[in-house]
């Protein structure tokens, strides 16, 4: 395995992601790939592994577009399903999680940056907006207690740096779009 693709696994958040969308034997099954195509079968030994916890893992990363097969006749003369990894794959829809928590976050920050909040001082969990809080006539309306004005900086400040760790993975992962490369011509990925 080439180097880009060992970083990519590597990496914690897609160690989380593949997880997220595969189950825990996603990233053991992705690294016993080669530029060889394998069988669930091959993989099932390999890992000690049951041969269905492998192919629903398989079918998990293929509804993503990750694993892809083709049919092909074994020694035996007999139809077997081989698999290939789409590392470019691993790397898109990581992209695309990464813009979707960007465009949240920034949604946030203009919400916050935008708007004084008022909250309820007894904890009822009530933060409000400015038109909100005046419609209440500045009353918890759980409690009846005074709103106070929320000192939004430390939240802000939060959300910024979220906001800058974000950025700049998903220009990390812009690039190793540019890079990766994959040989699954022949497979089917969708
Ligand atoms: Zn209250």
């Amino acid at each position: 395995m080439n180097k880009l693709k060992k970083d990519l696994l590597s990496d914690k958040s897609t160690a989380i992601f593949l997880e997220q969308i595969a189950g825990p034997m996603a990233i053991n099954v992705i690294k016993l790939f080669n530029n060889d195509g394998l069988s669930p079968e091959e993989i099932s030994k390999k890992l000690n592994e049951k041969i269905t916890v492998v192919r629903s893992t398989l079918n998990s990363l293929h509804f993503r577009g990750i694993a892809c097969y083709k049919k092909q006749r074994n020694e035996n003369n007999l139809y077997e399903f081989i698999w290939e990894i789409k590392y470019k794959k691993i790397v898109d829809v990581l992209l695309l999680q990464e813009i979707k928590k960007f465009k949240k976050l920034e949604y946030e920050l203009t919400q916050k940056e935008g708007h004084d909040y008022f909250f309820c001082p007894k904890k009822c969990n009530v933060e409000v907006i400015f038109e909100v809080a005046a419609a209440y006539n500045f009353k918890c309306p759980n409690c009846s207690a005074n709103l106070e004005i929320l000192n939004s900086k430390n939240k802000i400040n939060k959300l910024k740096r979220e906001k800058n760790i974000i950025e700049k993975n998903i220009k990390k992962l812009e690039e190793l779009l540019e890079k990766i490369n994959d040989n699954t011509s022949g497979y089917h990925c969708e």
